[in-house]
Protein backbone atom coordinates (compact mmCIF):
# COMPACT_ATOMS: atom_id res chain seq x y z
CA UNK A 1 0.00 0.00 0.00
CA UNK A 2 1.15 3.86 -0.63
CA UNK A 3 2.05 5.50 2.49
CA UNK A 4 -0.08 8.15 0.99
CA UNK A 5 -3.52 6.65 1.77
CA UNK A 6 -2.89 7.57 5.28
CA UNK A 7 -3.57 10.94 4.63
CA UNK A 8 -6.50 10.24 2.76
CA UNK A 9 -7.75 8.38 5.27
CA UNK A 10 -7.44 11.04 7.30
CA UNK A 11 -8.37 13.70 5.19
CA UNK A 12 -11.95 11.90 4.46
CA UNK A 13 -13.20 10.87 8.15
CA UNK A 14 -11.32 14.18 10.03
CA UNK A 15 -11.86 16.92 8.10
CA UNK A 16 -11.79 20.16 9.63
CA UNK A 17 -9.66 19.37 12.72
CA UNK A 18 -6.44 21.94 12.73
CA UNK A 19 -3.95 19.46 12.97
CA UNK A 20 -0.64 20.97 11.59
CA UNK A 21 0.82 23.92 13.17
CA UNK A 22 3.53 26.11 13.16
CA UNK A 23 4.65 26.97 16.43
CA UNK A 24 1.27 27.33 18.30
CA UNK A 25 -0.28 28.96 14.55
CA UNK A 26 -2.98 26.45 12.79
CA UNK A 27 -1.14 25.67 9.48
CA UNK A 28 -3.45 22.75 8.54
CA UNK A 29 -6.35 20.48 8.90
CA UNK A 30 -5.74 16.71 7.43
CA UNK A 31 -8.13 18.22 4.70
CA UNK A 32 -6.38 21.55 3.87
CA UNK A 33 -2.96 18.85 3.96
CA UNK A 34 -4.48 16.51 1.64
CA UNK A 35 -5.71 19.48 -0.66
CA UNK A 36 -2.24 20.89 -0.97
CA UNK A 37 -0.74 17.58 -1.10
CA UNK A 38 -3.13 16.69 -4.24
CA UNK A 39 -1.89 20.11 -6.22
CA UNK A 40 1.85 19.16 -5.76
CA UNK A 41 0.84 16.06 -7.31
CA UNK A 42 -0.54 16.89 -10.08
CA UNK A 43 2.18 19.75 -10.83
CA UNK A 44 4.69 17.44 -10.43
CA UNK A 45 3.08 14.58 -12.86
CA UNK A 46 2.44 18.15 -15.37
CA UNK A 47 6.49 18.45 -14.94
CA UNK A 48 6.93 15.19 -16.14
CA UNK A 49 8.31 13.45 -12.85
CA UNK A 50 7.23 10.19 -12.95
CA UNK A 51 6.98 7.35 -10.56
CA UNK A 52 10.10 6.29 -8.71
CA UNK A 53 11.99 9.75 -9.79
CA UNK A 54 13.51 10.66 -6.58
CA UNK A 55 13.06 14.15 -4.89
CA UNK A 56 15.37 15.57 -2.33
CA UNK A 57 14.46 17.89 1.22
CA UNK A 58 17.41 20.07 2.15
CA UNK A 59 15.63 21.84 4.64
CA UNK A 60 15.23 22.97 8.17
CA UNK A 61 12.80 22.01 9.70
CA UNK A 62 9.17 23.03 8.19
CA UNK A 63 5.46 22.15 8.28
CA UNK A 64 5.84 22.30 4.36
CA UNK A 65 8.27 19.18 5.09
CA UNK A 66 4.78 16.89 5.56
CA UNK A 67 3.06 18.53 2.42
CA UNK A 68 6.10 17.72 0.33
CA UNK A 69 6.44 14.36 1.97
CA UNK A 70 3.47 12.89 1.31
CA UNK A 71 2.37 14.72 -2.07
CA UNK A 72 6.16 12.86 -3.11
CA UNK A 73 4.49 9.64 -2.05
CA UNK A 74 1.06 10.44 -3.22
CA UNK A 75 2.94 10.97 -6.92
CA UNK A 76 5.01 7.42 -6.35
CA UNK A 77 8.40 9.46 -5.84
CA UNK A 78 11.31 8.42 -3.41
CA UNK A 79 11.94 11.01 -0.82
CA UNK A 80 15.90 12.19 -0.45
CA UNK A 81 15.69 13.29 3.13
CA UNK A 82 19.08 14.93 3.65
CA UNK A 83 20.85 16.54 7.09
CA UNK A 84 20.33 20.17 7.02
CA UNK A 85 23.88 20.45 8.12
CA UNK A 86 25.40 19.09 5.58
CA UNK A 87 27.99 21.10 2.98
CA UNK A 88 26.69 22.14 -0.13
CA UNK A 89 29.04 19.94 -1.91
CA UNK A 90 28.19 16.84 0.45
CA UNK A 91 24.56 17.50 -0.70
CA UNK A 92 25.50 17.85 -4.36
CA UNK A 93 27.03 14.76 -4.23
CA UNK A 94 23.81 13.16 -2.89
CA UNK A 95 21.98 14.49 -5.84
CA UNK A 96 24.30 12.97 -8.06
CA UNK A 97 24.43 9.85 -6.54
CA UNK A 98 20.17 9.30 -6.47
CA UNK A 99 20.19 11.38 -9.79
CA UNK A 100 17.54 13.61 -7.96
CA UNK A 101 15.69 15.53 -10.21
CA UNK A 102 13.96 18.20 -7.97
CA UNK A 103 15.02 20.15 -4.62
CA UNK A 104 13.00 21.41 -1.96
CA UNK A 105 15.22 23.99 0.12
CA UNK A 106 14.43 25.64 2.76
CA UNK A 107 16.73 29.38 2.32
CA UNK A 108 18.80 29.38 5.23
CA UNK A 109 20.51 25.70 4.15
CA UNK A 110 20.65 26.47 1.10
CA UNK A 111 21.11 29.89 -0.29
CA UNK A 112 22.53 29.38 -3.43
CA UNK A 113 21.36 27.31 -6.30
CA UNK A 114 22.98 23.44 -5.95
CA UNK A 115 24.49 21.83 -9.15
CA UNK A 116 22.30 19.32 -10.45
CA UNK A 117 18.63 18.99 -9.36
CA UNK A 118 16.76 20.18 -12.22
CA UNK A 119 14.50 22.91 -10.35
CA UNK A 120 15.40 23.93 -6.61
CA UNK A 121 12.10 24.94 -5.28
CA UNK A 122 12.35 27.39 -1.89
CA UNK A 123 9.66 26.20 0.23
CA UNK A 124 9.04 29.85 1.44
CA UNK A 125 8.35 30.84 -2.08
CA UNK A 126 5.85 32.02 -4.23
CA UNK A 127 6.89 29.75 -6.58
CA UNK A 128 6.01 26.59 -3.62
CA UNK A 129 3.15 28.59 -2.44
CA UNK A 130 1.51 28.14 -6.15
CA UNK A 131 3.04 23.97 -6.19
CA UNK A 132 1.07 24.06 -2.77
CA UNK A 133 -1.91 25.79 -4.01
CA UNK A 134 -5.23 23.69 -3.16
CA UNK A 135 -7.16 21.35 -5.09
CA UNK A 136 -11.00 21.88 -4.88
CA UNK A 137 -11.14 17.83 -4.57
CA UNK A 138 -8.47 15.58 -3.04
CA UNK A 139 -9.88 12.39 -4.17
CA UNK A 140 -9.71 13.59 -7.55
CA UNK A 141 -6.06 13.44 -8.28
CA UNK A 142 -5.82 9.16 -8.00
CA UNK A 143 -3.01 7.85 -5.71
CA UNK A 144 0.04 5.77 -8.05
CA UNK A 145 -0.33 2.46 -6.95
CA UNK A 146 3.06 1.57 -5.06
CA UNK A 147 3.52 -1.96 -4.55
CA UNK A 148 5.08 -2.84 -1.13
CA UNK A 149 8.85 -3.28 -2.11
CA UNK A 150 8.56 -0.25 -4.29
CA UNK A 151 10.71 2.35 -2.84
CA UNK A 152 9.73 5.30 -0.55
CA UNK A 153 12.34 6.48 1.35
CA UNK A 154 16.45 6.97 0.59
CA UNK A 155 18.36 7.94 3.16
CA UNK A 156 21.82 8.77 3.13
CA UNK A 157 24.00 7.24 5.66
CA UNK A 158 26.27 9.09 7.72
CA UNK A 159 28.96 6.75 6.48
CA UNK A 160 31.90 6.73 8.88
CA UNK A 161 34.09 5.03 6.06
CA UNK A 162 34.36 6.26 2.65
CA UNK A 163 30.78 8.28 0.87
CA UNK A 164 27.66 8.18 2.47
CA UNK A 165 25.55 4.65 1.16
CA UNK A 166 21.59 5.58 -0.36
CA UNK A 167 19.74 3.20 2.32
CA UNK A 168 16.33 2.01 0.48
CA UNK A 169 13.22 1.84 2.64
CA UNK A 170 10.20 1.12 0.84
CA UNK A 171 6.61 1.55 1.48
CA UNK A 172 6.46 -1.38 3.83
CA UNK A 173 9.84 -0.85 5.57
CA UNK A 174 7.88 2.31 6.41
CA UNK A 175 4.63 0.76 7.27
CA UNK A 176 6.25 -1.97 9.56
CA UNK A 177 8.12 1.03 11.14
CA UNK A 178 4.78 2.86 12.01
CA UNK A 179 2.95 0.11 13.11
CA UNK A 180 5.49 -1.08 15.33
CA UNK A 181 5.40 2.21 17.16
CA UNK A 182 1.63 1.39 18.67
CA UNK A 183 3.23 -2.32 19.93
CA UNK A 184 6.65 -1.64 20.81
CA UNK A 185 6.97 2.02 22.20
CA UNK A 186 3.85 4.18 22.60
CA UNK A 187 -0.15 4.40 22.42
CA UNK A 188 -1.16 7.35 20.09
CA UNK A 189 -4.74 8.86 20.02
CA UNK A 190 -6.07 11.65 18.19
CA UNK A 191 -5.52 14.41 20.46
CA UNK A 192 -2.15 13.34 20.95
CA UNK A 193 0.60 15.60 19.34
CA UNK A 194 4.17 15.20 18.34
CA UNK A 195 6.99 17.62 18.22
CA UNK A 196 9.66 17.94 15.59
CA UNK A 197 12.71 19.20 17.51
CA UNK A 198 15.53 17.00 16.13
CA UNK A 199 16.34 17.14 12.66
CA UNK A 200 12.91 15.93 10.26
CA UNK A 201 15.41 14.08 7.90
CA UNK A 202 15.87 11.30 10.78
CA UNK A 203 14.25 9.48 13.15
CA UNK A 204 11.38 12.32 14.11
CA UNK A 205 10.32 12.39 10.69
CA UNK A 206 9.74 8.78 10.32
CA UNK A 207 7.20 9.46 13.59
CA UNK A 208 5.10 11.54 11.16
CA UNK A 209 3.94 8.11 9.80
CA UNK A 210 2.47 6.53 13.16
CA UNK A 211 0.92 9.73 14.26
CA UNK A 212 -0.51 10.26 10.95
CA UNK A 213 -2.01 6.62 11.19
CA UNK A 214 -3.68 7.78 14.39
CA UNK A 215 -4.82 10.90 13.43
CA UNK A 216 -3.01 13.00 16.04
CA UNK A 217 -0.90 16.54 15.40
CA UNK A 218 2.19 17.82 14.56
CA UNK A 219 3.84 20.99 15.85
CA UNK A 220 7.15 22.07 14.64
CA UNK A 221 8.82 24.43 16.79
CA UNK A 222 8.65 27.99 15.54
CA UNK A 223 12.51 28.31 16.17
CA UNK A 224 12.59 24.75 13.41
CA UNK A 225 14.94 23.27 16.04
CA UNK A 226 15.66 22.24 19.86
CA UNK A 227 15.46 24.86 21.93
CA UNK A 228 13.95 23.33 25.43
CA UNK A 229 12.14 26.40 26.72
CA UNK A 230 10.37 27.08 23.88
CA UNK A 231 9.42 22.91 23.79
CA UNK A 232 8.17 23.39 27.48
CA UNK A 233 6.21 26.45 26.70
CA UNK A 234 4.64 24.84 23.47
CA UNK A 235 3.83 21.65 25.52
CA UNK A 236 2.47 23.44 28.14
CA UNK A 237 0.23 25.14 25.05
CA UNK A 238 -0.49 21.93 22.72
CA UNK A 239 0.55 19.45 24.56
CA UNK A 240 1.35 16.85 25.97
CA UNK A 241 3.87 16.79 23.63
CA UNK A 242 5.71 13.09 22.06
CA UNK A 243 8.90 13.28 20.17
CA UNK A 244 12.19 11.53 19.25
CA UNK A 245 15.28 12.99 20.65
CA UNK A 246 18.80 12.04 21.21
CA UNK A 247 20.55 11.55 24.12
CA UNK A 248 22.30 14.82 24.06
CA UNK A 249 18.69 16.73 23.32
CA UNK A 250 17.42 14.77 26.43
CA UNK A 251 19.82 15.82 28.46
CA UNK A 252 18.98 19.54 27.55
CA UNK A 253 15.41 19.27 28.05
CA UNK A 254 16.87 17.82 31.87
CA UNK A 255 19.19 20.53 31.97
CA UNK A 256 16.67 22.73 31.66
CA UNK A 257 14.16 21.65 33.68
CA UNK A 258 16.57 21.62 36.68
CA UNK A 259 17.65 25.13 36.07
CA UNK A 260 14.09 26.26 35.93
CA UNK A 261 13.21 24.96 38.40
CA UNK A 262 10.30 22.67 36.79
CA UNK A 263 8.95 19.59 38.22
CA UNK A 264 7.73 16.37 37.05
CA UNK A 265 4.21 17.35 37.00
CA UNK A 266 5.11 20.31 34.63
CA UNK A 267 6.64 17.67 32.67
CA UNK A 268 3.77 15.78 32.66
CA UNK A 269 1.70 18.62 31.46
CA UNK A 270 4.77 19.49 28.51
CA UNK A 271 5.33 15.57 27.36
CA UNK A 272 3.90 12.47 27.06
CA UNK A 273 6.67 10.37 25.71
CA UNK A 274 10.12 11.46 24.73
CA UNK A 275 11.46 8.67 22.71
CA UNK A 276 15.10 8.44 23.34
CA UNK A 277 17.83 6.57 21.14
CA UNK A 278 20.24 6.98 18.00
CA UNK A 279 23.37 6.78 20.14
CA UNK A 280 24.16 5.70 23.80
CA UNK A 281 21.86 6.80 27.13
CA UNK A 282 24.17 5.95 29.52
CA UNK A 283 22.61 4.20 32.78
CA UNK A 284 23.16 7.94 35.65
CA UNK A 285 21.60 9.90 32.43
CA UNK A 286 18.22 7.99 32.13
CA UNK A 287 18.06 7.75 35.94
CA UNK A 288 18.57 11.49 36.44
CA UNK A 289 16.24 12.10 33.53
CA UNK A 290 13.25 9.85 35.24
CA UNK A 291 13.57 11.86 38.09
CA UNK A 292 13.40 15.01 36.73
CA UNK A 293 10.90 14.74 34.58
CA UNK A 294 9.49 11.05 35.86
CA UNK A 295 8.02 8.68 33.71
CA UNK A 296 7.84 9.55 30.21
CA UNK A 297 10.57 7.90 28.67
CA UNK A 298 10.57 4.91 25.90
CA UNK A 299 14.09 3.63 24.39
CA UNK A 300 14.66 2.56 20.74
CA UNK A 301 17.34 1.18 19.27
CA UNK A 302 17.72 0.97 15.15
CA UNK A 303 19.35 2.25 12.39
CA UNK A 304 18.85 3.96 9.22
CA UNK A 305 18.96 0.37 7.58
CA UNK A 306 16.24 -1.05 10.14
CA UNK A 307 14.59 2.34 10.62
CA UNK A 308 13.84 3.21 14.53
CA UNK A 309 13.07 -0.67 14.63
CA UNK A 310 15.48 -3.20 16.70
CA UNK A 311 14.84 -3.39 20.49
CA UNK A 312 12.98 -1.21 22.80
CA UNK A 313 12.95 -0.48 26.36
CA UNK A 314 9.62 0.22 27.97
CA UNK A 315 8.50 2.98 30.23
CA UNK A 316 7.18 -0.08 32.17
CA UNK A 317 11.41 -1.79 32.13
CA UNK A 318 12.95 1.59 32.75
CA UNK A 319 10.33 2.72 35.82
CA UNK A 320 10.73 -1.34 37.18
CA UNK A 321 13.03 -0.46 39.78
CA UNK A 322 12.95 -3.51 42.37
CA UNK A 323 14.42 -5.43 39.46
CA UNK A 324 17.28 -7.31 40.40
CA UNK A 325 18.55 -6.42 37.17
CA UNK A 326 17.76 -3.18 36.75
CA UNK A 327 20.77 -1.12 36.57
CA UNK A 328 21.77 -3.50 34.10
CA UNK A 329 18.19 -3.33 31.96
CA UNK A 330 18.58 0.76 32.16
CA UNK A 331 21.96 0.81 30.87
CA UNK A 332 20.51 -2.02 27.73
CA UNK A 333 17.96 -0.69 24.80
CA UNK A 334 15.82 -3.43 25.90
CA UNK A 335 13.83 -6.08 23.82
CA UNK A 336 13.39 -6.99 20.02
CA UNK A 337 10.65 -4.75 18.41
CA UNK A 338 7.72 -7.32 17.74
CA UNK A 339 8.85 -7.64 13.82
CA UNK A 340 12.05 -8.70 14.20
CA UNK A 341 14.49 -11.23 14.90
CA UNK A 342 17.64 -10.45 17.05
CA UNK A 343 20.73 -12.77 17.00
CA UNK A 344 24.66 -12.06 18.33
CA UNK A 345 26.87 -13.21 15.06
CA UNK A 346 30.57 -13.67 14.64
CA UNK A 347 32.01 -12.23 11.99
CA UNK A 348 30.29 -14.65 9.82
CA UNK A 349 26.93 -14.64 11.26
CA UNK A 350 26.83 -17.96 13.14
CA UNK A 351 24.70 -17.29 16.36
CA UNK A 352 26.59 -17.45 19.22
CA UNK A 353 25.55 -18.52 22.63
CA UNK A 354 23.70 -16.37 24.80
CA UNK A 355 26.08 -13.94 26.76
CA UNK A 356 28.36 -13.95 24.41
CA UNK A 357 29.42 -10.71 22.85
CA UNK A 358 29.08 -10.38 18.80
CA UNK A 359 27.91 -7.95 16.00
CA UNK A 360 23.96 -7.81 16.70
CA UNK A 361 22.39 -8.46 13.50
CA UNK A 362 18.15 -7.97 12.99
CA UNK A 363 16.21 -9.76 10.48
CA UNK A 364 12.74 -8.86 9.45
CA UNK A 365 10.18 -6.51 7.61
CA UNK A 366 12.15 -3.21 8.96
CA UNK A 367 15.13 -4.20 6.97
CA UNK A 368 15.89 -2.31 4.12
CA UNK A 369 15.78 -2.96 0.73
CA UNK A 370 19.68 -2.28 0.32
CA UNK A 371 21.99 0.48 -0.56
CA UNK A 372 21.23 2.54 -3.63
CA UNK A 373 23.30 1.52 -6.95
CA UNK A 374 25.75 -0.56 -4.51
CA UNK A 375 25.33 -4.40 -4.39
CA UNK A 376 28.83 -4.83 -3.30
CA UNK A 377 27.83 -3.00 -0.13
CA UNK A 378 24.07 -4.71 0.18
CA UNK A 379 25.54 -8.34 -0.44
CA UNK A 380 28.28 -7.65 2.73
CA UNK A 381 25.47 -5.78 4.37
CA UNK A 382 21.93 -8.22 4.34
CA UNK A 383 22.82 -12.23 3.81
CA UNK A 384 20.25 -14.10 4.33
CA UNK A 385 17.85 -11.58 4.99
CA UNK A 386 19.75 -10.69 8.12
CA UNK A 387 20.97 -7.06 8.53
CA UNK A 388 24.38 -7.21 10.01
CA UNK A 389 24.44 -3.71 11.89
CA UNK A 390 27.69 -3.12 12.64
CA UNK A 391 27.28 -2.76 16.33
CA UNK A 392 29.08 -4.88 19.19
CA UNK A 393 26.51 -6.52 21.70
CA UNK A 394 24.83 -9.15 23.41
CA UNK A 395 22.12 -10.39 24.88
CA UNK A 396 21.19 -11.91 28.23
CA UNK A 397 18.89 -14.51 29.37
CA UNK A 398 15.73 -12.28 29.31
CA UNK A 399 16.21 -11.21 25.80
CA UNK A 400 17.69 -7.85 26.74
CA UNK A 401 19.97 -6.55 24.02
CA UNK A 402 23.15 -4.47 25.68
CA UNK A 403 25.47 -2.42 22.92
CA UNK A 404 29.41 -2.21 23.27
CA UNK A 405 30.39 -0.31 20.97
CA UNK A 406 30.56 0.30 17.49
CA UNK A 407 33.53 -2.27 15.97
CA UNK A 408 35.25 0.53 14.96
CA UNK A 409 35.36 2.55 17.85
CA UNK A 410 36.63 -0.80 19.91
CA UNK A 411 39.80 -0.40 21.67
CA UNK A 412 42.62 -3.20 21.68
CA UNK A 413 45.52 -2.04 24.24
CA UNK A 414 47.84 -4.81 24.82
CA UNK A 415 45.90 -7.29 22.85
CA UNK A 416 42.63 -6.92 25.19
CA UNK A 417 39.53 -5.60 23.98
CA UNK A 418 38.00 -2.49 25.58
CA UNK A 419 34.81 -1.06 25.47
CA UNK A 420 34.55 2.58 25.81
CA UNK A 421 30.83 2.52 26.64
CA UNK A 422 31.82 0.60 29.93
CA UNK A 423 34.57 3.39 30.70
CA UNK A 424 32.32 6.13 30.25
CA UNK A 425 29.47 4.77 32.02
CA UNK A 426 32.05 4.33 35.20
CA UNK A 427 32.92 8.51 34.84
CA UNK A 428 29.48 9.27 34.12
CA UNK A 429 28.76 8.45 37.92
CA UNK A 430 31.86 10.67 39.14
CA UNK A 431 29.92 14.09 40.53
CA UNK A 432 30.40 17.22 38.27
CA UNK A 433 30.95 15.07 34.94
CA UNK A 434 28.70 16.28 32.12
CA UNK A 435 29.32 14.41 29.22
CA UNK A 436 32.22 11.92 28.83
CA UNK A 437 33.62 10.47 25.54
CA UNK A 438 36.36 7.41 25.62
CA UNK A 439 38.51 6.74 22.56
CA UNK A 440 41.80 4.80 21.53
CA UNK A 441 44.98 6.74 21.41
CA UNK A 442 47.92 4.56 19.10
CA UNK A 443 50.56 4.21 21.09
CA UNK A 444 53.80 2.06 20.78
CA UNK A 445 54.16 0.37 23.42
CA UNK A 446 50.23 -1.14 23.79
CA UNK A 447 49.18 -0.74 20.65
CA UNK A 448 46.18 1.46 21.67
CA UNK A 449 45.75 3.49 24.99
CA UNK A 450 42.34 4.54 26.55
CA UNK A 451 42.15 8.47 26.56
CA UNK A 452 39.23 10.08 28.15
CA UNK A 453 37.27 13.34 27.12
CA UNK A 454 35.42 14.47 30.01
CA UNK A 455 33.16 17.72 30.29
CA UNK A 456 32.71 19.49 33.79
CA UNK A 457 29.37 20.80 34.51
CA UNK A 458 29.69 24.79 35.28
CA UNK A 459 31.66 24.90 38.43
CA UNK A 460 32.08 21.62 39.46
CA UNK A 461 34.77 20.37 37.30
CA UNK A 462 35.71 17.05 38.69
CA UNK A 463 40.17 16.36 39.48
CA UNK A 464 41.72 13.59 37.81
CA UNK A 465 42.58 11.96 40.79
CA UNK A 466 38.55 11.56 41.58
CA UNK A 467 38.46 10.13 38.25
CA UNK A 468 41.30 7.87 37.81
CA UNK A 469 39.87 6.19 41.28
CA UNK A 470 36.22 6.10 40.54
CA UNK A 471 37.76 3.71 37.25
CA UNK A 472 40.32 2.04 39.30
CA UNK A 473 37.76 1.07 42.07
CA UNK A 474 35.03 -0.34 39.60
CA UNK A 475 36.57 -1.29 36.49
CA UNK A 476 39.92 -3.74 35.65
CA UNK A 477 43.06 -1.93 35.62
CA UNK A 478 44.01 -2.21 31.57
CA UNK A 479 40.51 -0.35 30.47
CA UNK A 480 41.57 2.56 32.94
CA UNK A 481 42.50 5.80 30.87
CA UNK A 482 45.91 6.65 30.70
CA UNK A 483 44.80 10.22 30.00
CA UNK A 484 42.17 12.57 31.18
CA UNK A 485 41.08 15.92 28.81
CA UNK A 486 38.80 18.31 30.42
CA UNK A 487 37.22 20.04 27.61
CA UNK A 488 34.33 22.32 27.13
CA UNK A 489 32.15 20.61 24.57
CA UNK A 490 32.17 17.47 22.65
CA UNK A 491 32.02 17.84 18.52
CA UNK A 492 28.69 15.94 17.95
CA UNK A 493 26.91 15.64 14.24
CA UNK A 494 23.38 16.88 14.08
CA UNK A 495 21.73 14.24 15.20
CA UNK A 496 23.69 15.08 18.64
CA UNK A 497 26.10 11.29 18.26
CA UNK A 498 29.55 12.39 19.21
CA UNK A 499 31.68 12.24 16.53
CA UNK A 500 34.55 9.53 18.16
CA UNK A 501 36.36 9.82 14.69
CA UNK A 502 37.14 13.53 15.31
CA UNK A 503 38.22 12.98 18.96
CA UNK A 504 40.78 10.94 17.32
CA UNK A 505 41.82 13.55 14.81
CA UNK A 506 42.08 15.69 17.77
CA UNK A 507 44.20 13.54 19.60
CA UNK A 508 46.50 12.58 16.67
CA UNK A 509 46.78 16.39 15.86
CA UNK A 510 48.25 16.48 19.51
CA UNK A 511 45.97 19.44 19.66
CA UNK A 512 44.87 21.44 23.07
CA UNK A 513 48.01 20.64 25.04
CA UNK A 514 47.06 23.37 27.86
CA UNK A 515 43.99 21.48 28.54
CA UNK A 516 46.06 18.11 28.71
CA UNK A 517 45.83 16.92 32.04
CA UNK A 518 48.45 13.99 32.48
CA UNK A 519 47.85 11.34 35.16
CA UNK A 520 50.39 11.46 37.81
P1 LIG B 1 21.74 5.96 12.16
O1 LIG B 1 21.75 4.98 11.06
O2 LIG B 1 22.33 7.28 11.82
O3 LIG B 1 20.37 6.08 12.80
O4 LIG B 1 22.71 5.39 13.32
C1 LIG B 1 22.42 4.15 13.88
C2 LIG B 1 23.45 3.79 14.90
O5 LIG B 1 23.30 4.57 16.08
C3 LIG B 1 23.28 2.36 15.37
O6 LIG B 1 23.89 1.45 14.48
C4 LIG B 1 23.94 2.39 16.72
O7 LIG B 1 25.35 2.33 16.61
C5 LIG B 1 23.56 3.78 17.23
N1 LIG B 1 22.36 3.70 18.05
C6 LIG B 1 21.08 3.77 17.64
N2 LIG B 1 20.23 3.65 18.68
C7 LIG B 1 20.99 3.50 19.78
C8 LIG B 1 20.72 3.32 21.18
N3 LIG B 1 19.47 3.30 21.64
N4 LIG B 1 21.78 3.19 22.00
C9 LIG B 1 23.04 3.22 21.54
N5 LIG B 1 23.36 3.40 20.26
C10 LIG B 1 22.36 3.53 19.37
Amino acid sequence: MNLAHLLLRQARTDVDRVVVFNGTQAHATHAEWAARCAGLVSRLHRAGLVPGDRVLLFMRNHPRYLEVLWAAWWAGLVVVPVNAKLHVREVEWIVANAQARWAFVTADVAPAPLAGPERQIDIDSQEADELLAAVPDATAVPVVERLPHDLAWLFYTSGTTGRPKGVMLTHRNLTTMGLTYFVDVDNIAAHDAIVYAAPMSHGVGLYAIPHLMAGARHVVPASGGVDPAELFELGGQLGPLSTFAAPTIVKRLVDHAEQAGLDAAVAARAFKTIVYGGAPMYGADIQRALRVMGPRFVQIYGQGETPMVGTALSRYHLGDTGHPRHLARIASVGVAQTPVQLRIGDAQGRELPTGEVGEVMVRGDSVMAGYWGNPEATAAAVRDGWLFTGDVGGLDNDGFLTLMDRSKDLIISGGSNIYPREVEEVLLTVPGVAEAAVVGAPDAEWGEVVVAFVVPRPGAAPTVEQLDAECLSRMARFKRPKRYLLVDTLPKNNYGKVLKTALREQLAAAAAEHDTKEEP
